[in-house]
């Protein structure tokens, strides 16, 4: 049995979640609320001072989990290749700046090779950009995605392909997210999970759920509890690894986004405390 919820300490939200606010809006309403971390979508960004940011969500008691998300690396030339690279490593002085102790990976795809050519790819990006996040202190974590997704978005779909991409990387700043929505499919789930722990790659745990039907694969995530996803289950195999970091709420909705924030905020309190 997953250990019982007793609070908000260990909830973090990412600010895409409740898109329709801004930053203040948001981060206001959190701290409230007493969660206790955020993860900060790197559009909310633009054109804001980054370190005044960090420290306006520090005045609020919230911990700053991760910046969202980097990655993208393969591409068709070695030109498009290198402006990727680039983006990334602009992006871990931002996550310095910020104060945000880890970037998570949206690896990438590109649909006109090989999605192992992509990996190669992606593991070159990784090592490229490495260097620069061990300087800066910031942890790379690689989050595999749904197979849906593997056209364009990421040829990393399994924990497998990402314990093996971390463990073939071996640096103690990068490793793996693990996301229900992308991940609850898979029958070696609970192995992966534990492998990840064993090698301490397991950096972040993101928590939604899958609805059935999905009127959109991007966009119709639901709360915890709202479909078929065992959040509970995947939530003790990865604190059995040790892990004691923060859930992470991570939705994207058309539906949730169309509505009062803060009833949906107050949904997704209910939701994590009686449903993950
Ligand atoms: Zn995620």
């Amino acid at each position: 049995m997953a250990k019982p919820i007793e609070d908000n300490s260990k909830l973090c939200i990412h600010t895409i979640t409740t898109k329709p606010w801004n930053l203040e809006e948001a981060s206001d309403a959190y701290a409230k609320n007493g969660v206790g971390g955020i993860t900060v979508w790197r559009n909310v960004l633009d054109g804001r001072d980054i370190y005044q940011t960090g420290e306006m969500l520090r005045s609020k008691d919230l911990d700053i989990v991760s910046l969202c998300r980097g990655g993208f690396f393969p591409a068709d030339s070695e030109s498009k290749r290198k402006v990727a690279i680039d983006d990334n490593i602009k992006m871990v002085e931002e996550a310095a700046e910020l104060g945000a102790p880890m970037i998570v990976l949206v690896c990438g795809a590109e649909p006109s090779q090989s999605l192992e050519k992509s990996r190669g790819q992606i593991q070159k990006g990784i090592e490229a950009v490495l260097p620069h996040a061990e300087e800066h202190n910031i942890k790379l974590a690689i989050e595999p995605l749904h197979p849906a997704y593997a056209d364009t978005r990421s040829a990393i779909n399994t924990m497998e392909q990402a314990n093996d991409m971390a463990e073939k990387i071996d640096s103690e700043f990068v490793g793996v997210a693990v996301d229900v929505y992308h991940l609850w499919w898979d029958s070696n789930l609970k192995r992966e999970i534990h492998r990840c722990g064993e090698n301490n790659n397991l950096f972040a745990f993101h928590i939604c759920d899958w609805k059935f039907p999905l009127d959109d694969i991007l966009n119709d995530r639901g709360l915890m509890g709202e479909g078929c996803i065992d959040v509970p289950q995947i939530r003790e195999w990865v604190e059995d690894t040790g892990f004691d970091g923060f859930n992470e709420v991570e939705i994207f909705s058309n539906r949730y986004w169309a509505m009062d924030q803060n009833d949906f905020l107050e949904k997704i309190i209910h939701a994590y405390k009686h449903k993950s």
